[in-house]
């Protein structure tokens, strides 16, 4: 087989380690969240790892990224909190799919269908995003509770999100902690009975212990990203091949406009990424890895492809550079994250559909 010019290795055995450390320093059950295909990192193969190392619930926002992982074998209960549920509610009651249910309006529309589609009633405790509004909550509850005992649906949980978490001294938290209490007891007061409370994600299962509650919501810290200093480990290191090599004389220019403007005569690399792949316009200050050295980008960042200055060292067609990554030497998703004055989630997210994720690491999840 044609080996692909860039690729995605992704390290399953580095999920499992999250998903085992996370468990740990949780003390609670763990919902994996795959939503966006697990961040760039292929949603099928890091759910199953992420259940073979202990998760037992996996979290996405649309019912049709639930259904490719019902599709795959995965058996555990999934929650998707961002679709129109009226329209899904069919495919997520023949799949068992949880759904998300914020208002008034999406509870009717999925009552209305009697499917008994399982649901989790979303607070919204402070972060303003999504969720009931405080003073609706007390509606929904009631026609939640209605509808739960004619049999049109089943109120499986109750939850929100945290708008703080990476902040664990905030007093928002404490504050959403405490509504999110208040809900729950006004649900019960309805006649809910829950089964799981769900509160805070990768940043909160870590910071905020009293935000745990019965079940945590893992994307982040999944595929390593560790915002909180719990001792994951990323998951992914990309990599492609050097194209092309030629010597650009001092005072000469690379690429659009002669943007990159060379000070002295080099050798400069073609690589076949640009920002379709993911590799930011604006990282300006980027630098490669070829063998531990650092090639720096010149010139812009095209769409399929980009420059680098590799000085006078001996690279050739055919090298592998690394992109990002673990491999010694190479720079980390925080380095593009800081170049591209974004978070490493974006940079993840933003891998296109021409790099090949290949998989490795654990039998399991083949
Ligand atoms: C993405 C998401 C999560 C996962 O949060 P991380 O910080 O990535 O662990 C949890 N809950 C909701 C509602 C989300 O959208």
């Amino acid at each position: 087989m044609r080996s692909p010019l860039a690729v995605a290795d992704v390290d399953l055995r580095a999920v499992q380690h999250n998903v085992q450390v996370l468990r740990l320093r949780a003390g609670v059950p763990l919902m994996a969240v795959v939503k966006a295909d697990a961040f760039g990192h292929g949603a099928v193969p890091v759910a199953k790892a992420a259940v073979a190392a202990g998760a037992t619930w996996l979290g996405v926002c649309r019912v049709d990224e639930a259904l490719a992982l019902r599709s795959a074998g995965l058996s555990v209960p999934i929650l998707a909190w961002l679709d129109d549920m009226a329209a899904v509610a069919p495919a997520a009651a023949s799949a068992e799919v949880h759904l998300s249910v914020s208002s008034l309006a999406e509870l009717e529309a999925v009552a209305r269908q009697r499917l008994a589609v399982r649901v989790h009633l979303k607070l919204d405790t402070g972060m303003h995003r999504a969720g009931c509004p405080v003073d609706r909550w007390v509606e929904l509850v009631a026609r939640a509770a209605r509808a739960e005992r004619l049999g049109a649906i089943r109120v499986v949980g109750v939850w929100s999100h945290l708008s703080h978490a990476s902040s664990p001294a905030d007093p928002h938290n404490r504050r959403q902690v405490e509504a999110f209490q208040a809900g729950l007891a006004l649900a019960e007061a309805a006649g809910l009975r829950p089964e799981v409370r769900h509160l805070c994600g990768t940043a909160g299962a870590v910071g905020v212990p009293e935000a745990r509650l019965d079940l945590v919501r893992i994307g982040a810290g999944l595929v390593g990203i560790d915002e909180v200093g719990a001792g994951l480990r990323p998951a992914l290191t990309l990599r492609t091949r050097v194209l092309q090599v030629r010597r650009v004389v001092a005072g000469d220019g690379v690429g659009y406009d002669h943007a990159g403007r060379v000070k002295r005569t080099t050798t400069v690399a073609l690589l076949p990424l640009g920002y379709a792949d993911g590799i930011p316009r604006c990282a300006r200050s980027a630098w490669v890895s070829w063998h531990g050295h650092r090639l720096p980008l010149l010139g812009r960042v095209s769409m399929d492809q980009v420059v680098v200055d590799a000085g006078d060292l001996p690279v050739r067609p055919g090298d592998e550079v690394v992109v990002l990554g673990r491999s010694a030497g190479a720079p980390r998703v925080e380095d593009w994250a800081r170049w591209a004055e974004t978070i490493p989630h974006e940079i993840y997210t933003g891998l296109g559909p021409r790099v090949v994720r290949a998989h490795t690491g654990t039998e399991g999840a083949q």
